[in-house]
């Protein structure tokens, strides 16, 4: 294992920003090089990244704001990890709320903001034909908060951008096809339904979207573990012999 010491610092210039870092967090997290439940030590990323702990707790804590990096106190920081019934949640929240966002945006997008999301689908779909999954991941996630930057309405953006997280470290948790992420030709479909200016069709097709996102994912509550090797082996705990008098 190496040191900190050791490992070649990411130069970077006195007082920068905490926005490459968190990118570089962000992607290391959605390639899977950093998996949900890692600790993330302050000390060590200032080291890796040549600033100081300061510029290190700033970029925690902003992707501890959009739900990516969980704060522990006295434990420091880890990559989120949501439980089943998170997922379940957040797909809720997100079949509520993105409707909606792209109801309005099929009421009124400028033409600059239609571009964007046509290159947007263009990108994802060059991801898909690479088989890059980290990105794909990345960029799906990227494109329903896109749509709502896009709608005008920061309440939206900031809600969509911690649903889309939470959702990618789900996806990332539970997925169980071959599928990552959303289904193929799903956003070309709706983002043809809002450059149609068709708000109903739009809306539908977004419901239905999130419907197969959360189609794609295992999210039942596994079941319950049996309580010990009698149970599992479908015997009454009474028949099982008591140590030191096994039977063969
Ligand atoms: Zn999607």
């Amino acid at each position: 294992m190496s040191d900190v010491t050791s490992d070649l610092p990411v130069r970077s210039s006195r007082g920068s920003s905490e926005a490459p870092i968190r990118a570089r967090i962000l992607q290391a997290i959605f390639e899977r090089r950093l998996p949900p439940g890692e600790k993330l030590t302050e000390e060590r990323l200032a080291g890796l990244f040549g600033v100081s702990r300061t510029v290190v707790r700033q970029a925690l804590a902003r992707l501890a704001q959009d739900g990516i990096v969980e704060q522990r106190p006295n434990r420091g920081a880890f990559v989120a990890a949501p439980t089943r019934a998170d997922a379940r949640h957040v797909l809720a929240a997100r079949a509520v709320v993105e409707p909606e966002v792209a109801r309005s945006l099929a009421c009124g997008c400028t033409a600059s903001g239609l571009a964007r999301l046509r290159h947007h689908v263009a990108t994802e779909n060059a991801a898909r034909a690479n088989g890059d999954r980290g990105t794909l991941v990345r960029l799906t996630g990227e494109f329903h908060v896109a749509l709502a930057e896009e709608a005008g309405n920061p309440v939206f953006v900031r809600l969509l951008t911690e649903l889309q997280a939470l959702s990618s470290l789900s996806i990332l948790l539970y997925e169980r096809g071959e599928h990552a992420a959303c289904p193929p030709s799903e956003h070309a479909a709706i983002l043809a339904a809002i450059e149609q200016g068709d708000a109903e069709l739009a809306a539908r097709r977004m419901r239905e979207h999130i419907a197969h996102v959360a189609d794609e994912l295992d999210l039942r509550e596994p079941v319950a573990r049996p309580a010990g090797l009698a149970q599992a082996l479908g015997l009454a705990p009474d028949s099982v012999a008591p140590a030191g008098a096994r039977q063969r």
